[in-house]
Protein backbone atom coordinates (compact mmCIF):
# COMPACT_ATOMS: atom_id res chain seq x y z
CA UNK A 1 0.00 0.00 0.00
CA UNK A 2 1.17 3.49 -0.87
CA UNK A 3 2.59 5.37 2.07
CA UNK A 4 -0.64 6.42 4.35
CA UNK A 5 -1.85 10.28 4.15
CA UNK A 6 -1.16 12.52 7.70
CA UNK A 7 -4.13 14.13 8.46
CA UNK A 8 -3.81 15.45 11.91
CA UNK A 9 -3.41 18.66 12.86
CA UNK A 10 0.23 18.60 12.51
CA UNK A 11 2.95 17.89 11.80
CA UNK A 12 0.97 18.18 8.24
CA UNK A 13 1.74 16.83 4.44
CA UNK A 14 4.17 19.14 3.14
CA UNK A 15 4.43 19.60 -0.80
CA UNK A 16 7.10 18.22 -2.81
CA UNK A 17 8.74 21.38 -3.22
CA UNK A 18 9.29 21.80 0.68
CA UNK A 19 10.50 18.19 0.77
CA UNK A 20 13.13 19.08 -1.97
CA UNK A 21 14.77 22.05 -0.30
CA UNK A 22 15.04 20.45 3.27
CA UNK A 23 16.35 17.39 1.71
CA UNK A 24 20.04 18.29 1.44
CA UNK A 25 23.12 18.15 3.20
CA UNK A 26 22.70 20.91 5.97
CA UNK A 27 24.19 23.94 4.76
CA UNK A 28 26.02 26.51 6.71
CA UNK A 29 24.27 29.30 8.44
CA UNK A 30 26.29 31.69 6.52
CA UNK A 31 26.10 29.50 3.35
CA UNK A 32 24.59 32.53 0.73
CA UNK A 33 22.11 30.46 -0.58
CA UNK A 34 20.84 30.32 3.45
CA UNK A 35 21.43 34.10 4.19
CA UNK A 36 19.67 34.77 0.61
CA UNK A 37 16.30 32.12 2.03
CA UNK A 38 16.16 33.58 5.70
CA UNK A 39 16.42 37.21 4.85
CA UNK A 40 13.28 36.67 1.94
CA UNK A 41 11.30 34.67 4.58
CA UNK A 42 11.72 37.21 6.92
CA UNK A 43 10.18 40.07 4.68
CA UNK A 44 7.85 37.88 3.32
CA UNK A 45 6.58 36.81 6.49
CA UNK A 46 4.90 40.03 6.88
CA UNK A 47 2.73 39.24 3.84
CA UNK A 48 1.16 36.08 5.35
CA UNK A 49 0.76 37.59 8.74
CA UNK A 50 -0.95 40.31 6.87
CA UNK A 51 1.08 42.73 8.88
CA UNK A 52 2.75 45.88 8.19
CA UNK A 53 6.20 46.68 6.87
CA UNK A 54 7.18 48.20 10.96
CA UNK A 55 6.28 44.98 12.29
CA UNK A 56 9.25 42.30 13.66
CA UNK A 57 9.60 38.85 11.96
CA UNK A 58 11.16 36.49 14.16
CA UNK A 59 12.28 32.46 13.26
CA UNK A 60 13.87 31.03 16.32
CA UNK A 61 14.70 27.38 16.62
CA UNK A 62 11.57 25.50 18.85
CA UNK A 63 8.49 24.47 18.53
CA UNK A 64 4.95 26.56 18.37
CA UNK A 65 5.48 25.78 22.66
CA UNK A 66 8.62 27.69 22.39
CA UNK A 67 7.17 30.61 20.40
CA UNK A 68 4.31 31.09 23.02
CA UNK A 69 7.37 31.29 25.93
CA UNK A 70 9.28 33.72 23.43
CA UNK A 71 5.69 35.84 23.76
CA UNK A 72 4.85 34.80 27.44
CA UNK A 73 8.43 35.98 28.68
CA UNK A 74 9.14 39.14 26.24
CA UNK A 75 6.26 40.75 26.84
CA UNK A 76 5.40 40.30 30.44
CA UNK A 77 7.31 40.26 33.35
CA UNK A 78 6.85 39.01 37.18
CA UNK A 79 4.16 41.19 38.87
CA UNK A 80 2.32 42.11 35.35
CA UNK A 81 -1.59 41.11 35.19
CA UNK A 82 -2.72 39.61 31.78
CA UNK A 83 -6.27 38.66 30.85
CA UNK A 84 -6.43 35.41 29.23
CA UNK A 85 -9.22 33.99 26.45
CA UNK A 86 -9.03 30.58 27.28
CA UNK A 87 -10.79 27.76 25.15
CA UNK A 88 -8.84 24.81 25.59
CA UNK A 89 -5.99 22.64 26.01
CA UNK A 90 -3.49 25.49 24.66
CA UNK A 91 -5.23 28.34 26.56
CA UNK A 92 -4.17 26.13 29.73
CA UNK A 93 -0.91 25.77 28.65
CA UNK A 94 -0.45 29.39 27.96
CA UNK A 95 -1.66 29.97 31.59
CA UNK A 96 0.92 28.35 32.81
CA UNK A 97 3.28 29.23 30.75
CA UNK A 98 2.22 33.11 32.09
CA UNK A 99 2.37 32.45 35.87
CA UNK A 100 5.36 30.44 35.53
CA UNK A 101 7.00 33.93 34.50
CA UNK A 102 5.11 35.20 37.48
CA UNK A 103 2.01 37.30 35.86
CA UNK A 104 -1.13 37.25 37.49
CA UNK A 105 -3.39 35.69 35.41
CA UNK A 106 -7.33 36.42 35.05
CA UNK A 107 -8.91 33.41 32.82
CA UNK A 108 -12.17 34.47 31.19
CA UNK A 109 -13.19 31.25 29.47
CA UNK A 110 -16.45 28.68 28.53
CA UNK A 111 -18.18 25.46 27.97
CA UNK A 112 -15.47 23.37 26.09
CA UNK A 113 -16.41 23.62 22.73
CA UNK A 114 -17.50 27.02 22.84
CA UNK A 115 -15.89 30.47 23.50
CA UNK A 116 -16.26 33.63 25.96
CA UNK A 117 -18.54 36.26 24.07
CA UNK A 118 -16.82 39.72 23.65
CA UNK A 119 -19.09 41.02 26.31
CA UNK A 120 -17.38 38.64 29.06
CA UNK A 121 -13.69 39.51 27.89
CA UNK A 122 -14.86 43.42 28.03
CA UNK A 123 -16.41 43.16 31.59
CA UNK A 124 -13.10 40.97 32.68
CA UNK A 125 -11.37 44.34 31.43
CA UNK A 126 -13.14 46.68 33.55
CA UNK A 127 -11.27 44.88 36.70
CA UNK A 128 -7.90 46.37 35.38
CA UNK A 129 -5.31 47.40 34.04
CA UNK A 130 -4.08 44.74 32.65
CA UNK A 131 -0.91 44.16 30.50
CA UNK A 132 -2.13 42.19 27.86
CA UNK A 133 -4.90 40.16 26.27
CA UNK A 134 -3.91 36.53 25.58
CA UNK A 135 -6.00 34.56 23.05
CA UNK A 136 -5.49 31.30 21.47
CA UNK A 137 -6.52 31.56 17.59
CA UNK A 138 -7.78 28.17 17.06
CA UNK A 139 -7.45 25.35 20.47
CA UNK A 140 -6.46 22.04 18.33
CA UNK A 141 -7.78 20.70 21.35
CA UNK A 142 -11.69 21.72 20.77
CA UNK A 143 -11.38 22.83 16.78
CA UNK A 144 -12.61 26.46 18.27
CA UNK A 145 -11.89 29.71 16.64
CA UNK A 146 -12.17 32.63 18.27
CA UNK A 147 -12.82 35.84 16.60
CA UNK A 148 -9.25 37.94 17.08
CA UNK A 149 -10.47 41.26 15.53
CA UNK A 150 -13.15 42.58 18.56
CA UNK A 151 -10.18 41.34 21.18
CA UNK A 152 -7.80 43.40 18.98
CA UNK A 153 -10.35 46.35 19.15
CA UNK A 154 -10.43 45.82 22.95
CA UNK A 155 -6.80 45.72 23.51
CA UNK A 156 -6.42 49.12 22.15
CA UNK A 157 -9.01 50.73 24.06
CA UNK A 158 -7.79 49.58 26.91
CA UNK A 159 -4.68 50.38 26.55
CA UNK A 160 -3.33 46.31 26.48
CA UNK A 161 -1.16 44.43 24.15
CA UNK A 162 -3.02 41.87 21.96
CA UNK A 163 -1.16 38.35 21.87
CA UNK A 164 -2.38 35.06 19.69
CA UNK A 165 -1.53 31.89 19.54
CA UNK A 166 -1.90 31.12 15.93
CA UNK A 167 -0.01 27.50 15.81
CA UNK A 168 -3.07 25.87 14.33
CA UNK A 169 -4.22 28.94 12.47
CA UNK A 170 -1.24 31.26 11.05
CA UNK A 171 -1.38 30.82 7.25
CA UNK A 172 -4.97 28.99 7.33
CA UNK A 173 -7.22 31.30 9.32
CA UNK A 174 -7.96 34.97 8.10
CA UNK A 175 -5.79 36.96 9.95
CA UNK A 176 -5.20 40.71 9.41
CA UNK A 177 -1.98 41.60 12.11
CA UNK A 178 -2.38 45.37 10.80
CA UNK A 179 -6.02 46.05 9.68
CA UNK A 180 -6.61 44.85 13.23
CA UNK A 181 -3.36 46.41 15.16
CA UNK A 182 -2.69 43.21 16.67
CA UNK A 183 0.45 42.91 18.65
CA UNK A 184 1.97 39.80 18.56
CA UNK A 185 0.74 36.42 16.33
CA UNK A 186 3.14 33.00 16.62
CA UNK A 187 3.04 29.98 15.09
CA UNK A 188 5.05 26.60 15.18
CA UNK A 189 6.06 25.60 11.51
CA UNK A 190 4.78 22.32 11.60
CA UNK A 191 1.53 23.64 11.10
CA UNK A 192 -0.82 25.39 8.48
CA UNK A 193 3.35 27.26 7.00
CA UNK A 194 3.52 23.65 5.73
CA UNK A 195 7.06 22.32 7.28
CA UNK A 196 8.25 19.87 9.47
CA UNK A 197 8.05 20.85 12.94
CA UNK A 198 11.59 22.70 13.94
CA UNK A 199 11.17 26.43 13.96
CA UNK A 200 9.17 28.98 16.11
CA UNK A 201 7.70 32.13 13.90
CA UNK A 202 6.42 35.21 15.15
CA UNK A 203 5.36 38.91 13.99
CA UNK A 204 5.27 41.68 17.02
CA UNK A 205 4.07 45.07 16.36
CA UNK A 206 6.14 48.04 17.51
CA UNK A 207 4.36 48.30 20.64
CA UNK A 208 5.59 44.68 21.79
CA UNK A 209 8.81 45.55 20.68
CA UNK A 210 8.38 48.50 23.61
CA UNK A 211 7.34 46.54 25.73
CA UNK A 212 10.08 44.48 26.04
CA UNK A 213 12.32 47.14 25.87
CA UNK A 214 10.48 48.62 29.18
CA UNK A 215 10.52 45.33 31.19
CA UNK A 216 12.58 45.61 34.19
CA UNK A 217 13.15 41.84 34.34
CA UNK A 218 14.72 40.34 31.36
CA UNK A 219 13.83 37.27 30.13
CA UNK A 220 16.36 33.76 29.73
CA UNK A 221 18.02 34.68 26.53
CA UNK A 222 16.97 32.20 24.71
CA UNK A 223 13.43 33.64 24.80
CA UNK A 224 14.42 36.69 24.70
CA UNK A 225 13.13 38.74 21.40
CA UNK A 226 15.63 41.51 22.21
CA UNK A 227 18.95 39.17 21.59
CA UNK A 228 17.15 37.64 18.08
CA UNK A 229 16.35 41.34 17.16
CA UNK A 230 19.95 41.99 16.21
CA UNK A 231 20.25 38.73 14.39
CA UNK A 232 16.88 39.09 12.19
CA UNK A 233 17.99 42.94 11.35
CA UNK A 234 21.05 41.58 9.71
CA UNK A 235 19.59 38.40 7.87
CA UNK A 236 16.98 40.65 6.69
CA UNK A 237 19.86 42.68 5.69
CA UNK A 238 21.65 39.73 3.72
CA UNK A 239 24.00 39.54 6.23
CA UNK A 240 24.70 36.57 8.72
CA UNK A 241 24.70 36.87 12.41
CA UNK A 242 24.96 34.12 15.43
CA UNK A 243 23.07 33.72 18.34
CA UNK A 244 22.03 30.21 18.49
CA UNK A 245 22.53 28.10 15.29
CA UNK A 246 19.42 27.93 13.23
CA UNK A 247 18.10 24.73 11.69
CA UNK A 248 19.69 25.40 7.85
CA UNK A 249 17.47 23.09 6.49
CA UNK A 250 14.30 24.06 7.73
CA UNK A 251 15.32 27.64 6.62
CA UNK A 252 15.71 26.72 3.30
CA UNK A 253 12.28 25.32 3.20
CA UNK A 254 10.51 27.99 4.85
CA UNK A 255 11.56 29.97 2.05
CA UNK A 256 10.00 27.60 -0.22
CA UNK A 257 6.75 27.23 1.53
CA UNK A 258 6.26 30.81 2.04
CA UNK A 259 7.10 31.52 -1.80
CA UNK A 260 3.95 28.85 -2.37
CA UNK A 261 1.55 30.29 0.22
CA UNK A 262 2.08 33.73 -1.39
CA UNK A 263 1.56 32.25 -5.17
CA UNK A 264 -1.72 30.68 -4.21
CA UNK A 265 -5.05 31.80 -6.72
CA UNK A 266 -8.40 30.70 -6.28
CA UNK A 267 -11.15 31.97 -8.44
CA UNK A 268 -10.34 35.86 -8.35
CA UNK A 269 -8.57 35.99 -5.56
CA UNK A 270 -4.45 35.80 -5.04
CA UNK A 271 -1.74 35.43 -2.28
CA UNK A 272 -3.33 35.52 1.39
CA UNK A 273 -7.17 35.93 0.57
CA UNK A 274 -6.71 32.76 -1.74
CA UNK A 275 -4.82 31.00 0.63
CA UNK A 276 -7.71 31.70 3.30
CA UNK A 277 -10.79 31.42 0.96
CA UNK A 278 -9.10 27.70 0.32
CA UNK A 279 -8.95 26.39 4.11
CA UNK A 280 -12.92 27.85 4.03
CA UNK A 281 -13.95 25.67 1.01
CA UNK A 282 -11.77 22.55 2.33
CA UNK A 283 -13.36 23.03 5.82
CA UNK A 284 -16.70 23.46 4.56
CA UNK A 285 -16.42 20.35 2.37
CA UNK A 286 -15.59 17.96 5.42
CA UNK A 287 -18.12 19.06 7.60
CA UNK A 288 -20.48 18.54 5.05
CA UNK A 289 -18.69 14.99 4.99
CA UNK A 290 -18.80 14.68 8.46
CA UNK A 291 -22.95 15.74 8.35
CA UNK A 292 -23.61 13.66 6.17
CA UNK A 293 -22.74 10.47 8.16
CA UNK A 294 -24.51 11.84 10.97
CA UNK A 295 -21.74 13.01 13.16
CA UNK A 296 -21.48 15.94 15.23
CA UNK A 297 -18.83 18.18 15.48
CA UNK A 298 -17.03 19.36 19.25
CA UNK A 299 -17.13 22.99 18.52
CA UNK A 300 -20.50 25.04 18.79
CA UNK A 301 -21.95 26.08 15.41
CA UNK A 302 -20.21 29.05 14.01
CA UNK A 303 -16.53 28.52 16.24
CA UNK A 304 -15.64 25.36 14.15
CA UNK A 305 -12.08 26.01 12.54
CA UNK A 306 -11.31 26.15 9.01
CA UNK A 307 -7.83 24.26 9.79
CA UNK A 308 -9.22 21.00 11.52
CA UNK A 309 -12.43 18.77 12.59
CA UNK A 310 -13.09 17.82 15.62
CA UNK A 311 -15.68 15.76 15.12
CA UNK A 312 -17.33 13.59 18.33
CA UNK A 313 -17.58 9.98 17.95
CA UNK A 314 -21.08 8.54 17.28
CA UNK A 315 -22.64 6.27 19.69
CA UNK A 316 -20.81 2.70 20.07
CA UNK A 317 -17.42 3.70 18.18
CA UNK A 318 -14.91 3.70 20.76
CA UNK A 319 -11.63 6.21 20.87
CA UNK A 320 -9.87 3.27 18.48
CA UNK A 321 -11.02 4.31 15.66
CA UNK A 322 -8.05 6.12 14.61
CA UNK A 323 -6.48 2.81 14.38
CA UNK A 324 -9.12 1.57 11.94
CA UNK A 325 -8.87 4.83 9.90
CA UNK A 326 -5.31 4.07 9.36
CA UNK A 327 -5.70 0.32 8.63
CA UNK A 328 -7.49 2.41 5.03
CA UNK A 329 -4.74 4.42 4.49
CA UNK A 330 -5.28 7.77 6.08
CA UNK A 331 -3.83 9.11 9.44
CA UNK A 332 -6.18 10.84 11.80
CA UNK A 333 -6.00 11.97 15.30
CA UNK A 334 -7.95 11.62 18.29
CA UNK A 335 -9.26 13.54 21.05
CA UNK A 336 -6.62 15.58 23.06
CA UNK A 337 -8.64 17.86 25.97
CA UNK A 338 -8.60 15.44 29.06
CA UNK A 339 -11.95 16.15 30.05
CA UNK A 340 -13.31 14.74 26.61
CA UNK A 341 -10.61 12.98 25.19
CA UNK A 342 -11.90 9.51 24.27
CA UNK A 343 -15.23 11.49 23.09
CA UNK A 344 -13.96 12.65 20.00
CA UNK A 345 -11.85 12.82 17.26
CA UNK A 346 -9.64 14.80 14.87
CA UNK A 347 -8.57 15.69 11.50
CA UNK A 348 -6.24 18.12 10.17
CA UNK A 349 -7.27 19.96 6.88
CA UNK A 350 -4.11 22.32 6.54
CA UNK A 351 -1.63 23.62 4.18
CA UNK A 352 -0.98 21.59 1.11
CA UNK A 353 -3.93 19.10 1.23
CA UNK A 354 -6.69 21.55 0.91
CA UNK A 355 -5.10 22.66 -2.55
CA UNK A 356 -5.72 18.57 -3.64
CA UNK A 357 -9.50 17.55 -3.01
CA UNK A 358 -8.67 14.17 -4.05
CA UNK A 359 -6.56 13.98 -0.69
CA UNK A 360 -10.08 15.36 1.09
CA UNK A 361 -12.10 13.10 -0.67
CA UNK A 362 -9.43 10.05 0.24
CA UNK A 363 -9.35 11.23 3.63
CA UNK A 364 -13.46 10.89 3.93
CA UNK A 365 -13.82 7.98 2.27
CA UNK A 366 -11.01 6.39 4.86
CA UNK A 367 -12.97 8.08 7.66
CA UNK A 368 -16.23 6.08 6.75
CA UNK A 369 -14.35 3.05 5.94
CA UNK A 370 -12.92 2.80 9.61
CA UNK A 371 -16.47 3.98 10.86
CA UNK A 372 -18.19 1.09 9.23
CA UNK A 373 -15.08 -1.23 10.57
CA UNK A 374 -16.38 0.02 13.56
CA UNK A 375 -19.91 -1.00 13.38
CA UNK A 376 -21.68 2.24 12.36
CA UNK A 377 -23.17 2.44 8.64
CA UNK A 378 -21.18 5.69 7.27
CA UNK A 379 -22.09 6.19 3.76
CA UNK A 380 -18.66 7.03 1.80
CA UNK A 381 -20.07 7.59 -0.87
CA UNK A 382 -23.04 9.81 -0.11
CA UNK A 383 -20.15 11.88 1.85
CA UNK A 384 -18.31 12.30 -0.90
CA UNK A 385 -20.44 13.65 -2.84
CA UNK A 386 -21.43 16.02 -0.04
CA UNK A 387 -18.10 17.20 0.31
CA UNK A 388 -17.41 17.22 -3.63
CA UNK A 389 -20.20 19.67 -3.64
CA UNK A 390 -18.45 22.79 -1.33
CA UNK A 391 -15.17 21.83 -3.61
CA UNK A 392 -16.92 23.43 -6.76
C1 LIG B 1 0.26 22.53 18.15
C2 LIG B 1 -0.10 23.70 18.99
C3 LIG B 1 0.79 24.23 19.94
C4 LIG B 1 2.08 23.58 20.31
O1 LIG B 1 2.96 23.47 19.26
P1 LIG B 1 4.23 22.50 19.46
O2 LIG B 1 5.03 22.74 18.23
O3 LIG B 1 3.69 21.12 19.57
O4 LIG B 1 4.91 22.92 20.69
C5 LIG B 1 0.41 25.37 20.62
N1 LIG B 1 -0.76 25.96 20.40
C6 LIG B 1 -1.65 25.48 19.50
C7 LIG B 1 -2.93 26.20 19.28
C8 LIG B 1 -1.34 24.33 18.78
O5 LIG B 1 -2.22 23.84 17.90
Amino acid sequence: MSTPLLMIPGPIEVSPAVVEAFSIKPPSHVAPDVIEAFGRSLERMRSVWCAGADAQPFVIPGSGSLAMDVAANSVVEPGDRVLQVNTGYFGDRMAIMLRRRGAEVVEVGAELGEAPAIEQVASALQNGPFKAIFATHVDTSTGVRIDPAPICRLAREHGCLSVFDGVCATAGECFEMQAWDADVYLTGSQKAVGLPAGLALLMLSPRAMAARAALKVAPPMSLDVEVWLPIMQAYEARRPSYFATPPTNLIMALDVSIGEILADRVADETGMAARFTRHQMAADAMRAAWRSMGLRMVPAEGLEANTLSAVKLPDGVDPTLPGKVEAHGVIIAGGLHPKIKSTYFRVGHMGEVVSHPDLLLRTVGAVAAGLNDAGYPADAATARVAAEKELG
